[in-house]
């Protein structure tokens, strides 16, 4: 579409003046106003047109305005726009099967909630009421939402300001051999003294006070570190013996962002509650759950369960789940992001590693990939300190300015930038990005040495 500076300049007026964004200094930023989007890509008013490697906040799979999704959301608003979440609607019915018949064994009830911290919150509290037990440990590289037990089971500084009401939750090392925090020289290794650890964090903190375990499958925002074989199978088992609640997180990784239609598919590990979000329907309509097991599910068959939301199953973002699930079966979506990660994003990936002395490993699945940035690749020293700001940022602001400059909207954390187009990327497009990415990280580069 043309561009319109001038109703672009308008949007960003009222923007400036009163919407108070997430995470930000208020006055020190300047959103980019959005026109529209397509597919793999999004554009400004300038004239600007971004390939979309971010998909957001890592949330539309099937990519922008997919045309049936758009549709199903059309059809629902005229015949029903909202119920309460008490009565049983044909569209949360359908939605419900259609995610319970792909989440692993038997986790076969699905609570609706409007988004992933929702869905964290009320998985801590259903295994917190199934075991009698308080205490939640989770992994110091993690990120699980934004509400009060979600910000405190994540790891990253985000949680340090809202740490006063961290009750109850005590955090571990997970796997991660390019930083091991055991010393470990290989993903074996890793494995194994991660699980020694596990068990004493859990020894000390006393078994019988520990209500649930919550991981990342794959964690995400934390760095895309792909757990070692044998971790994932070896925390159900620690989780078992103990009687623990296994809580995986598949809010970032669910729905086909690792080439299955769940992460928990590539380690064959089923937990007692799954939480789910982004991908579900790509959030064209604010959505997220959780998937329970029969054994958890029986604990509130008598018993009320003691929670809910007005808009638990909204009939538009259920329509929207239908018509994505749908679509990513018709369409092949899963197979697409598993065989473009394999076939093309991994080996161009590992390529630009090579040439790259700002590139220290490259990792991930599917179309689920991080690129650890560093000063040097002998010592590994991260290109920006943990949770640089300001100055000391300016490497990684840098490199982002360069993809944006060259069409190319990358996501950022930290000392890494993550490649995550949407399921539905074509190779076209994937190779316009990965060449742009290449271009960009010269930009890294000039800080290493
Ligand atoms: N869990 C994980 C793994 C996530 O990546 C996120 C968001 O990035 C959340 C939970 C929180 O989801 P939401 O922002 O929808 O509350």
């Amino acid at each position: 579409s043309a561009a319109d500076p001038a109703a672009g300049r308008a949007v960003k007026a009222d923007d400036r003046a009163h919407v108070f964004h997430s995470w930000s200094a208020q006055g020190l930023i300047d959103p980019v106003a959005i026109a529209g989007a397509e597919g793999s890509y999004f554009w400004d008013y300038d004239g600007n047109r971004y390939l979309d490697f971010s998909s957001q906040l890592v949330n539309t799979n099937i990519g922008h305005q997919h045309p049936k999704v758009v549709a199903a959301i059309q059809e629902q608003a005229a015949k029903l726009c909202t119920i309460a979440p008490g009565f049983a609607v044909d569209v949360r019915s359908e939605a419900a099967r259609l995610i319970a018949e792909r989440t692993p064994g038997d986790l076969d009830k699905i609570f609706f909630t409007n988004g992933g911290a929702e869905a964290v919150e009320n998985a801590v509290r259903m295994a917190r009421l199934h075991t009698g037990r308080a205490k939640v440990l989770s992994a110091y590289r993690s990120y699980h939402g934004a509400t009060a037990a979600a910000i405190n089971l994540t790891g990253d500084p985000r949680r340090w300001p809202s740490d006063t009401a961290s009750a109850g939750v005590v955090h571990f090392w997970g796997p991660f051999l390019y930083r091991s925090a055991f010393h470990a020289d290989s993903e074996q290794q890793e494995c194994e003294r991660a699980l020694a650890h596990l068990e004493q964090t859990i020894a000390f903190e006393g078994p019988q006070s520990i209500a649930a375990i919550v991981l990342e499958t794959v964690p995400g925002t934390a760095g895309i570190m792909v757990p070692p074989a044998g971790y994932l199978a070896g925390v159900r088992e620690i989780c078992d013996r103990h009687g623990i609640v296994f809580i995986l997180d598949e809010v970032m990784a669910g729905f086909g962002r690792t080439g299955h239609w769940f992460a928990a598919d590539h380690f064959g590990v089923t937990p007692d509650l799954l939480t789910f979000a982004k991908g579900v329907n790509s959030g064209y309509v604010p959505l997220g759950g959780v998937a329970i097991s029969a054994e958890i599910a029986a604990t509130f068959d008598q018993r009320p369960y003691p929670g809910g939301l007005t808009y638990s199953g909204h009939p538009l973002a259920c329509a929207s789940a239908v018509a994505t699930l749908n679509a990513m079966a018709e369409e092949r979506i899963v197979e697409n992001a598993a065989d473009l990660g394999e076939r093309v994003i991994s080996p161009a990936l590992r390529e630009i590693a090579e040439r790259h002395p700002s590139v220290g490993e490259v990792r991930g699945l599917g179309v689920f990939w991080a690129l650890d940035l560093v000063k040097n690749k002998e010592t590994r020293e991260p290109l920006v300190p943990y949770n640089a700001s300001g100055a000391a940022n300016a490497p990684m602001a840098e490199f982002a300015a360069a993809c944006k400059r060259g069409g190319l909207w990358p996501f950022v954390n930290m000392n890494r930038t993550h490649v995550v187009p949407a399921c539905t990327i074509t190779e076209a497009e994937a190779k316009e990005g990965l060449t742009a990415l290449d271009e960009a990280l010269t930009a890294a580069d000039a800080h290493t040495g």
